[in-house]
């Protein structure tokens, strides 16, 4: 529009020449107005995300007394929503070689017994991700008569956002790759960890709210193997995902379309990759004993969205006549033992598995669920697994938010310790 008006003026000829330098100097004086009008709109599409670049002060926070509260920290630095494209995506994920060295810590981590700063990152990721130690100041440990430490694999830096950023002020950071958080015991020692082969998650931060810190407490309370955390929003990146796709469930308008940094549901998002890495590691320990072992993913749900239901606990089986049959038969299964053991301690809540109730949050398309069910790693995309294959060591948690509340936590933490008994390492 700016080019035609100009074009319409016609030509000068007419004028005579200080009319013309006259209307030159107003001419340069408009077309200065005008870029300074149009400046800030310009840039802000540029400079939205980055002001500056920050290093992320939790790990060194002493007045942090506990794994949760530490983990509560790095929260607001997760990835918000709607903060990719595809360039700035695909800037964040990890080349070939960061992948390898991400998953190398993650994999060493696993093996640590009172040697975390052995751990060493190497110079492909250590301006990225770093290796810390922190150590818990609680009750447990007095009790005790040791601290309680863990090795914490965490990104160093982070960028402020700018007040168009549609989480700000809430989270005014964000990490700059959000590959994940990810935490071990420090020690193999009694004392530290109760040697339950229990992995726990929280895929979902800032979209399934407090279950980060809801999955630390746990973590620390019950001694468990290991902590992730995701460090992207599922919305971060708001393209759908060629992963998994949206299914209908008998409405053609009922599907849920999976977004990119949904790592339910991309297997190339590194949560998942981690995820496959330490199941992996479990493998490598004898595997994963339904008795005394699993993977649980803590989620949060909607207070419209299964509303019956408190707790919707499944495995990664839906509602099908096979399913429910594998939830309802005689064989001994984690998440049968876990719905017994939280309706006895919290006799006000719901707790459901999908043979109860006919709640859809049944994680049949959640990819890491459908690789610990027995699907092969290149084809957790396309492919669900069935009743003949599930093993029941992926256990998939949805809540109402009271299930997620701190004053839940312990008894989250005996329900999962009568659910998974120490073993006899
Ligand atoms: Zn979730």
């Amino acid at each position: 529009m700016y080019i035609k008006r100009r074009g319409s003026s016609g030509c000068f000829s007419h004028i005579t020449p200080k009319s013309k330098i006259m209307i030159g100097v107003y001419w340069i004086l408009i077309t200065s107005l005008i870029t300074l009008i149009l400046k800030p709109s310009v840039f802000s599409t540029v400079a939205t995300k980055v002001k500056e670049e920050l290093e992320i002060p939790c790990i060194r926070n002493t007045s942090l007394t506990t794994l949760e509260s530490l983990v509560a920290c790095y929260d607001p630095y997760t990835i918000p929503e709607q903060f990719f494209n595809q360039t700035t995506y695909d800037a964040a994920q990890p080349t070939e070689a960061e992948s390898a060295a991400w998953l190398g810590l993650v994999n060493d981590l696993l093996w640590v017994d009172g040697n975390c700063t052995d751990v060493v990152v190497p110079p492909i990721l250590n301006q990225v991700y770093g290796v810390s130690v922190f150590t818990s100041k609680t009750n447990t440990s007095e009790e005790t008569g040791t601290n309680t430490s863990y090795c914490v694999l965490h990104e160093r830096k982070a960028i402020t956002l700018q007040p168009d950023s549609p989480t700000f002020p809430f989270f005014p950071y964000s990490y700059i790759k959000g590959w994940g958080l990810f935490v071990v015991p420090s020690s193999k020692s009694p004392s530290v960890t109760r040697r339950s082969a229990v992995h726990l998650s929280a895929p979902h931060p800032q979209f399934d709210l407090k279950t980060p810190e809801q999955a630390a407490a746990l973590f620390s309370g019950i001694g468990a193997k290991s902590l992730l955390v995701a460090g992207r929003s599922r919305e971060s990146f708001m393209t759908p995902t060629s992963c998994v796709q949206p299914v209908s469930s008998g409405n053609s308008s009922d599907t849920t379309v999976y977004f990119v940094t949904d790592p339910a549901h991309n297997d190339k998002e590194p949560f998942v990759q981690a995820s496959f890495r330490i199941a992996k590691w479990q493998k490598g320990q004898g595997g994963c004993p339904a008795s005394s072992c699993a993977f649980i993913q803590m989620h949060g749900k909607g207070a419209s969205s299964c509303p019956q239901d408190t707790m919707f606990l499944s495995s990664g089986l839906g509602n099908s006549a096979s399913s429910v049959a594998w939830y309802t038969d005689a064989t001994d299964r984690p998440i049968k033992r876990l719905q017994k053991n939280v309706r006895d301690m919290f006799p006000s809540f719901t707790a459901s598995l999908p043979s109860d109730s006919n709640c859809s949050l049944t994680a049949t398309t959640n990819v890491f669920g459908r690789y610990l069910n027995g699907i092969e790693e290149s084809a957790v995309c396309d492919n669900a697994s069935n009743a003949t294959l599930a093993t029941g060591v992926f256990v998939h948690i949805e809540q109402a938010i009271a299930s997620r509340n701190p004053d839940a936590y312990q008894g989250w933490i005996q329900a999962l310790s009568e659910t998974f008994p120490v073993t006899s390492e």
